[in-house]
């Protein structure tokens, strides 16, 4: 059975903590797209950690981890990162990587910096690990596959191949330092090295492990609107963050799917630019950053503060209808428990009529949040384990917005540790 984990919003919604939990009872956790330009923040009894390329499982003895063909591989950032929770006495994990899995390469960062400079002002906000020169090599056929590693003779000669073109931009559009086919094909020896003890066909190991009736989780990076064909184009990620595509990015059929987990925060939050309708500003923004994820809104890879905003039922609604969502995980509630009020946005209006379905970009740019108020709860709700527990007006917050959405949700997160999680029946269960 496999189960995909993946995001509703903007990222950040929590996936980290939601696939740690669920792997409890899972056998085998596969990321599948995107590389190690986002991160997942994990608190569990070995403390806190931030993920960006090993998948959430890798604290549990029982759990196979494993990257996914679909995934951009930093092959220097992976081995430190098994170093980094490694020596902080996790038990080494089991680690597979897929053979068809392509590597980021040097000159991916570098171009992804340079490209940002030329931009300037009208860069889109890229993290420069060099996922979008990544995935536009990938797709131009001359990205370089782990399997590729292992054949000397054509390492040889595509190296040199892709230096001639990779040169010619280097020299004449950037005016950078070229780069030595001969160093390159050193660092490629490094990887090569580095990666071999882990290098699997993963396809035909994950039919196996169907065979046998092992649990599968996808874990996905990012969420619904970073997707780039439904996200808000241009500002989103190079790779699908949707569960259809963990399909491919791990090697099972698409109708092994049985469960999509799509995890949806209480607010909203963002990070790079893009349009972003329920923002919000100033104190109001500054206080909701300081309070909320766990110790603060900030990038769990880049540090960068995250733009905050209300929870927006267009965005997320959209959010759960493109991952085809079989239950919604509602996180981080408990950060919501200081507020009188909590606005929500249930609309936007663009050019004086009001919408419910997301729109494209074009549009989504002129959209202006309808809100409505809410009342809060004003009080702690961390360590409450049962649904009917929850303060009315807490309920009352979900089960709103489990209206507007229209997507059942099933688990309510009120903190960051394994065991913050209420259980709940909805009525939209089985939809
Ligand atoms: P991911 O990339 O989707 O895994 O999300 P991040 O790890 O970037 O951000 C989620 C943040 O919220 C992390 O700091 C988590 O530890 C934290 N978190 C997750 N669920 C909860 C929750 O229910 N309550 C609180 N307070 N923090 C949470």
């Amino acid at each position: 059975m496999v189960k995909a984990i993946v995001g509703a919003n903007w990222g950040d919604e929590g996936k980290g903590k939601i696939t740690d939990m669920m792997a409890g009872e899972a056998d085998i956790v596969i990321r599948f797209q995107g590389g190690a330009n986002a991160g997942h923040t994990i608190v569990n009894h070995y403390g806190k950690f931030a993920l960006h390329t090993l998948p959430s499982g890798v604290f549990y003895d029982h759990v196979t981890s494993i990257i996914g063909n679909g995934v951009a591989l930093n092959i220097p950032i992976l081995i430190e990162e098994i170093k980094s929770i490694t020596d902080r006495n996790v038990p080494m994990p089991k680690i597979l990587v897929s053979d068809r899995c392509q590597i980021v390469m040097p000159y991916h960062i570098l171009f992804d910096q340079y490209e940002e400079e030329r931009l300037g002002g009208k860069s889109f906000g890229s993290t420069k690990s060099g996922i979008a020169p990544f995935y536009s090599d990938k797709y131009a056929k001359i990205g370089f596959q782990v399997s590729e590693l292992f054949d000397e003779e054509l390492l040889k000669e595509k190296t040199e191949r892709v230096c001639d073109t990779k040169n010619v931009i280097l020299e004449h559009l950037y005016h950078k330092p070229v780069i030595q086919p001969a160093e390159l094909l050193r660092t490629l020896h490094r990887y090569r090295d580095m990666i071999e003890p882990y290098v699997c066909d993963v396809s035909a190991y994950l039919y196996r492990a169907l065979k046998e009736n092992k649990t599968i989780l996808l874990e996905g990076q990012l969420g619904t609107l970073k997707d780039p064909d439904h996200g808000i184009y241009p500002m989103v990620t190079s790779s699908s963050t949707l569960a259809a595509y963990g399909a491919i990015g791990a090697g099972l059929p698409p109708y092994e799917i049985r469960q999509i987990v799509t995890v949806c925060k209480a607010y909203s939050s963002a990070v790079g630019a893009g349009a972003f309708v329920s923002e919000i500003f100033g104190e109001e923004a500054e206080e909701l950053r300081r309070r909320g994820g766990d110790g603060g809104e900030y990038g769990a890879t880049t540090g960068r503060p995250r733009r905050m905003g209300w929870f927006d039922c267009v965005a997320s609604g959209y959010g759960c209808r493109l991952q085809g969502a079989t239950d919604v995980a509602f996180t981080v509630l408990d950060v919501l428990g200081y507020l009188d009020e909590i606005p929500v946005c249930v609309g936007y209006e663009i050019d004086g009529e009001i919408v419910t379905d997301f729109p494209v970009t074009a549009k989504l740019e002129k959209a202006k949040p309808v809100l409505e108020k809410l009342p809060g709860w004003k009080c702690e709700i961390r360590g409450i384990k049962n649904y009917d527990e929850l303060p009315e007006n807490c309920r009352n917050y979900i089960e709103f917005i489990e209206k507007r959405i229209g997507y059942p949700i099933t688990m309510v997160s009120n903190g960051p540790g394994r065991d913050d999680i209420i259980y709940r029946k909805s009525s939209l269960s089985g939809k």
